[in-house]
C-alpha cells in the first residue's frame, strides 16, 4: 500500500502521462488525468475504470497555460477526491527546427507548458502539502535538462529551467515533508511533437509503461528517502 491517496496528472491523455496514470490506479491512487482534449481524456478514463472496477479515476479539461484552469483543477479535484498529495507534471510540447523558424508563439507556448505552467501547478499544490506535511510533486522534464541539442533551443531552455527549479524547490520545501523528483528520460515511444506511437525507427525507445513503473516506485519509498533526480535511457540511444 502506498502512503498516498490522490494523484494530479497533468498531459495525461496519452502517452506518458497516460501510462503513468494507469500505474497509479493499479496501485489504488484516486488519480485526476488532466489534458485539453476532452474526448481523449473520456476514452483514457473509461478505459481504465473498465480495466480497475471500483477504482476512482476522473479527468479534468484544462490547458495549463492558463492560470484561470489550473485553479480550477486544483479545487475540482479537492472537492471530487479531498488534496492532492501527489502532483506529476507531465505535459509538455516542443517542436525541432532552427531557431529562426519557430514562430514567436511557439517559443511562448514552449517555455510556458515546460516551465512556467509547471511551476504554476507546484504553487498550487503546495500549501495543502506542507499544511499535512506530506506530498509528492514528480516532474518529467528530459535528459535535455542537462544536455544541449541544435534545433530545440527553446525546448532544451525550459527543461534546463525545469530541473534547476525543482533542485532548488525540493530544498525548500523538504523541510515541510513534501518530495520533489525531476526525472529525466531519454527518448520515449509516444506521439510527442507529432512522431507515430510505435513506428519502426521508435521500436528501441523507452516504452512509456516502463517509465511509468519506475515513476510509481519513487512513491514506495521511506518517508525519510527521496529520489531528487531519475535519468534513464535507452541502451541504443546515443547521450
Ligand atoms: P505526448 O504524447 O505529446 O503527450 C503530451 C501530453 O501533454 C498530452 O496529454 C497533451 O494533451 C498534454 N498537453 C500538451 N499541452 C497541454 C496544455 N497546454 N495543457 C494541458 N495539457 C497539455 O508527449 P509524451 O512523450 O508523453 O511527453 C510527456 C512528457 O515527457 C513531456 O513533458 C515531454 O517533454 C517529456 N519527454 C518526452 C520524451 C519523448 O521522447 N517523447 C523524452 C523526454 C521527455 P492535449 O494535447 O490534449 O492537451
Amino acid at each position: 500500500m502506498l502512503s498516498y491517496h490522490t494523484a494530479i496528472i497533468t498531459g495525461a491523455s496519452r502517452g506518458l502521462g497516460r501510462a503513468i496514470a494507469r500505474s497509479f490506479v493499479m496501485r489504488g491512487l484516486n488519480v485526476v488525468m488532466v489534458a485539453r482534449s476532452e474526448p481523449d481524456l473520456k476514452a483514457a478514463v473509461r478505459e481504465l475504470s473498465e480495466e480497475f472496477i471500483g477504482s476512482h479515476v476522473g479527468y479534468y479539461v484544462a490547458d495549463i497555460r492558463q492560470p484561470e484552469d489550473i485553479k480550477r483543477l486544483f479545487h475540482a479535484t479537492a472537492e471530487a477526491f479531498g488534496w492532492a498529495d501527489v502532483l506529476v507534471n507531465n505535459a509538455g510540447v516542443g517542436t525541432y527546427k532552427p531557431l529562426l523558424d519557430w514562430t514567436d508563439e511557439e517559443i511562448h507556448d514552449t517555455l510556458t507548458v515546460n516551465l512556467t505552467s509547471l511551476i504554476a501547478c507546484c504553487r498550487a499544490a503546495l500549501p495543502e502539502m506542507i499544511a499535512h506535511k506530506h506530498g509528492y510533486i514528480i516532474n518529467i522534464a528530459s535528459d535535455l535538462s542537462r544536455r544541449y541539442l541544435p534545433n530545440m533551443a527553446p525546448y532544451v531552455a525550459a527543461k534546463f529551467g525545469a530541473l534547476g527549479f525543482a533542485g532548488s524547490l525540493l530544498r525548500e520545501v523538504k523541510q515541510h515533508g513534501v518530495k520533489v523528483t525531476t526525472v529525466m528520460p531519454g527518448i520515449i515511444d509516444t506521439n510527442f511533437n507529432n512522431s507515430q506511437e510505435g513506428s519502426r525507427e521508435e521500436t528501441w525507445a523507452l516504452r512509456p509503461e516502463v517509465l511509468a513503473e519506475r515513476v510509481v516506485e519513487l512513491l514506495s519509498l521511506p518517508k525519510h528517502v527521496v529520489v531528487d533526480e531519475l535519468a534513464i535511457h535507452p541502451m541504443q540511444q546515443d547521450f
